[in-house]
């Protein structure tokens, strides 16, 4: 019988097994070209399939290859084509390619950008790309970024650094001691706020039920003439882009009366605050420079891949403080120390790819893609509006479109209809008590024929319901 080398010779023949890492680029590659024009939703039979995963954690060790071998056959025919151009759910992006490339090349890097010795590259970087965003969304120069996994945490993050802020200007310090006996802070958002608004607020011990609500129009923006006196001890949370109807808070008007008092104003702006980067949209974010902390995603609206939000902050001391860990084995330079930034010490570097996308794309190829994205928004509401039995319920600003039918049953059964097709995938929500349909379109991929095939799926799914309901 061959003699068993240890687990650690098993792992030196990977390494140097250069078929696997070509196994799973070749399988991803093939994915890629196919994502476009497959179903969008898995089949029933790519569903069922996934019990093949079902197994007790394994004694034996097992092949590299066949591992892969099993990842796709069973694995990728059971994702959502959201990297095509035919979802539009959630607010999901697709992958710009470089982005992809760029992440694949880090992969075998494998870096932790949590101080610059740790990762000249991952701090280098970082330093770079916080300068860009800052030109892109016209920030103050005093802001900086930290890079996290996503709005939900950068929006944790902003409200930590208003929380550390708003303590710290009535003599309280918040890491020291505490919130138990902390003077009050007010916390004031509209009532479209965002869930994962509401769950930092939780998380940060503000509380749900303290917060003063204020009233929206119809559109979801906040009304400003119904937002409570503010002082210096309140917390006010806008969006910029309600993640049902696409509007956007009025930034001017709100942050000019924050700023006279000394609130502090955080932006929810997962996706809309792209808005602000594109000359023929940025009147939409007119005057959101005048917060002091923002939260926004890559991997919506600029496409980058998954795993990749901001937190930026005019107020650094603030955000530090926030966010501060010490320990006598932590070596910190003058140079960028990208774990003072973000709630977490260790972390993959995100901004291989958030750097790589914004290269490629430069300020001209974001304009471009982000205003296709709302065209072919438009296009979506101007075709469907076309069609007898849909109603657009919003005013299309950005990127997404709102459309319901004739009765919350009938717009049930037409969304579960279109979902079933698989020609395009859409969800549902409910708009003033109205069950709707919710479009977002924010994929670089999608075509004005992704939008035609999508409108025809909507279509022939309320004629089949009709149907039915008539027999
Ligand atoms: C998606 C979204 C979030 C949450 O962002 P994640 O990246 O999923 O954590 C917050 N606010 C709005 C408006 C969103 O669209």
């Amino acid at each position: 019988m061959e003699k068993k080398g240890t687990i650690q010779d098993k792992m030196y023949a990977d390494i140097q097994d250069v078929s696997i890492y070509q196994t799973a680029q070749k399988k991803g590659y093939e994915y890629l070209t196919n994502v476009f024009d497959r179903n969008v939703y898995p089949t029933k039979k790519a569903l069922e399939d996934l019990a093949n995963f079902d197994e007790d954690m394994p004694t034996a060790t097992s092949e590299a290859n066949t591992i892969l071998e099993h990842l796709n056959t069973y694995g990728s025919p059971a994702t959502v084509a959201n990297m095509g151009g035919r979802y539009f759910g959630f607010v999901c992006g697709s992958s710009v390619p470089i982005g992809l490339a760029a992440k694949n090349l880090a992969t075998f890097w494998d870096q932790s950008p949590t101080m610059n010795v740790l990762s000249p590259i991952g701090s280098k970087l970082e330093t770079v790309v916080e300068n860009w965003l800052k030109q892109l969304f016209n920030l103050p120069e005093s802001t900086v970024a930290g890079f996290v996994s996503g709005t939900s945490m950068a929006t944790f993050c902003g409200l930590a650094a208003a929380r550390y802020r708003l303590l710290s200007n009535q003599g309280w310090n918040i890491n020291d001691q505490g919130f138990s006996n902390a003077p009050k802070i007010r916390v004031i958002t509209g009532k479209h706020a965002h869930s994962t608004v509401l769950k930092a607020i939780s998380l940060l011990g503000f509380g749900k039920n303290n917060i003063e609500w204020v009233d929206v129009d119809n559109q979801g923006r906040i009304i400003p003439d119904r937002i409570p006196e503010m002082d210096n001890a309140t917390l006010l949370i806008l969006q910029a882009g309600n993640v049902n109807s696409g509007s956007f808070d009025d930034f001017e008007q709100i942050c000019k009366k924050a700023n006279k008092v000394g609130a502090w104003v955080h932006i929810d702006g997962a996706f809309g605050m792209w808005a602000g980067a594109v000359n023929q949209l940025k009147h939409l974010t007119k005057g959101a420079e005048k917060a002091n902390s923002w939260a926004v995603d890559g991997h919506k609206t600029l496409n980058t891949p998954y795993d990749n939000g901001i937190v930026l902050c005019e107020d650094k001391e603030a955000l530090m403080s926030a966010l501060h860990m010490s320990g006598s084995y932590i070596v910190t330079s003058k140079e960028r120390d990208g774990t003072f930034y973000t709630p977490e010490m260790s972390r993959r570097a995100r901004i291989v790819e958030l750097w790589a996308i914004l290269k490629y794309l430069g300020k001209n190829g974001i304009d471009e893609m982000i205003l296709e994205m709302h065209k072919r928004a438009l296009q979506f509401s101007k075709e469907l509006s076309n069609i007898n039995g849909f109603t657009v319920l919003n005013d299309v600003v950005f990127n997404q479109v709102m459309v319901s039918c004739e009765t919350d049953d009938l717009t049930d059964k037409t969304l579960a209809r279109i979902q079933e097709l698989r020609k395009c995938w859409v969800g549902g929500s409910t708009w003033k008590g109205k069950k709707v349909i919710r479009i977002s379109v924010c994929s670089w991929a999608t075509t004005k024929e992704d939008v035609d095939i999508s409108v025809s799926s909507f279509k022939k799914a309320l004629e089949e319901i009709n149907i039915e309901l008539s027999s």
